[in-house]
C-alpha cells in the first residue's frame, strides 16, 4: 500500500468515526493572533502545545526558517489577509534554534540541486525572471537577527494596520521553551 493509499484509507476511518469533532472551530482565529514560524517538522504539534494554542485559535503561517524576506512575498500577503479579513490583531514571528536555514549557504543548496541533475539552463531560466539564485536560496547566520529582520519588514509595511503589535520570538524545538528574540 502506498503512502497515499494509507492516508486515504486512514482518512475514511477518521471521518467515519467522527474523529474531527474535538477539532471543530470557526474560520476566524479565536485568539486574534497570527503566527509566522518555520516549517520544521518538530514544530507541528510542539509549537501549538507550548503556546496553549488549539484548533481555531490562531492563523499559522509556515515557511523555511519562518523568514519573511520581502514586503511583497506570499507570507506578507497572508499576514495582511489575516489582519484585515480574518480578525487577527497581532503578529508573532517565531524562529527556532537548530533551524535547517541557520547557516544554509545558497552555494551548497545550488550544488545540491545540480547534483540532482538540474542543469545550468534551469538556473538561467530562474535568472531570466530577475531572480539571483545565490540571493534567493540562502538561509541566515543568526536566528535572532533573522527574526528581527522579519519583524522589521512586517512593522514597516505600508499596509499594516496602525498599532498592530508585531513580536519576535525564538522557540527551542526540543523543549518548546519560548523567549523574546534578542
Ligand atoms: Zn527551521
Amino acid at each position: 500500500m502506498s503512502q497515499l493509499d494509507e492516508i486515504l484509507a486512514f482518512n475514511q476511518q477518521f471521518v467515519k468515526n467522527k474523529a474531527y469533532v474535538p477539532y471543530e472551530a470557526g474560520g476566524r482565529p479565536v485568539k486574534k493572533m497570527t503566527i509566522v514560524t518555520c516549517m520544521d517538522c518538530r514544530l507541528i504539534e510542539l509549537l501549538p502545545k507550548a503556546l496553549n494554542i488549539k484548533n481555531g485559535d490562531a492563523i499559522m503561517l509556515k515557511c523555511a526558517g519562518g523568514m519573511i524576506e520581502s514586503p511583497y512575498s506570499s507570507t506578507m500577503k497572508s499576514i495582511l489577509v489575516s489582519l484585515y479579513e480574518l480578525g487577527s490583531e497581532a503578529v508573532y514571528v517565531i524562529g527556532h534554534t537548530n533551524c535547517g536555514m541557520h547557516g544554509l549557504e545558497s552555494a551548497k543548496m545550488i550544488q545540491d540541486i545540480k547534483n540532482r541533475g538540474i542543469d545550468d539552463d534551469a538556473f538561467s531560466a530562474v535568472r531570466e525572471q530577475g531572480v539571483d539564485p545565490y540571493e534567493w536560496l540562502g538561509g541566515f547566520q543568526s536566528v535572532d537577527d533573522q527574526v528581527q529582520k522579519s519583524v522589521s519588514i512586517v512593522k514597516n509595511h505600508p499596509l499594516l494596520p496602525e498599532e498592530t503589535p508585531v513580536y519576535g520570538l525564538v522557540i527551542d524545538p526540543k523543549t518548546g521553551e519560548l523567549r523574546l528574540a534578542k
